[in-house]
């Protein structure tokens, strides 16, 4: 009885143990979603990911944060080379950093991870949300979530404020860190060679050398 009571024992231990392989399913099912993109490193290994998984993403580059227009505009350039290289489309929305400028009025001293990237991560999501409902996507997800200098709690609350503006469009609060995508990521960044930014974006995140 004691042997038998060991087997079952050992053979609950290995299948506790028994790493799960890392699967996705977007909500709904969905084969289609709407990535917001910050930039290509960000975006590197959830784009690889999603295409994986048989669901493929609109690239939405809308970012009118980044300062300046020049570091825009690299960082655009690279988001186009990645998607180009897979075959898949991506959307170039406006860059209006003044109007950006005045929607965080107030909040130019607070630090990182603070309400002054709550409310940029709510300007940028709400626009992306806007998108999806005007031209069928009904999923939405962003790569912020992959940096881990990024909040993760701040970027679900935008998401899911941007997304209660459109009741056809859903929030999809991935943790796009997991499932070996942070290692990939470097893989990636690696192999394409990408520009790798050294600050968040804004004129307020960039720290003297
Ligand atoms: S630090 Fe980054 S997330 Fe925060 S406000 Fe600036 S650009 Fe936006």
């Amino acid at each position: 009885m004691s042997v038998i009571l060991e087997l079952l024992q050992r053979y609950f231990f290995y299948f506790c143990n028994v790493k799960k392989p890392f699967e996705i399913i977007a909500p709904g099912g969905v084969t289609k979603v709407l990535l917001h993109t910050c930039c290509a490193p960000c975006s590197s290994a959830i784009v690889e990911c999603l295409v994986k998984h048989g669901i493929t993403p609109t690239i939405y580059y809308f970012n009118p944060n980044i300062y300046p227009r020049e570091e825009y505009d690299i960082r655009k350039n690279e988001c186009s080379r990645y998607a180009q290289s897979l075959g898949l489309e991506i959307v170039d929305a406006d860059y209006d950093h003044e109007r950006w400028l005045l929607e965080m009025e107030g909040l130019e001293q607070e630090p990182e991870r603070g309400p002054r990237c709550l409310k940029c991560f709510k300007h940028r999501l709400l626009k992306t949300a806007e998108y999806a409902h005007d031209n069928g996507f009904s999923v939405i997800t962003t790569t912020l979530a992959s940096s881990r200098w990024k909040s993760l709690e701040q970027i679900e609350e935008a998401g899911l404020y941007a997304a209660s503006q459109y009741p056809d469009v859903t929030f999809w609060a991935q943790n796009w860190r997991k499932g070996g995508l942070s290692e990939r990521r470097i893989q990636i960044i690696k192999e394409y060679g990408f520009y790798n930014q050294q600050y968040c974006g804004c004129e307020f995140s960039i720290r003297p050398r």
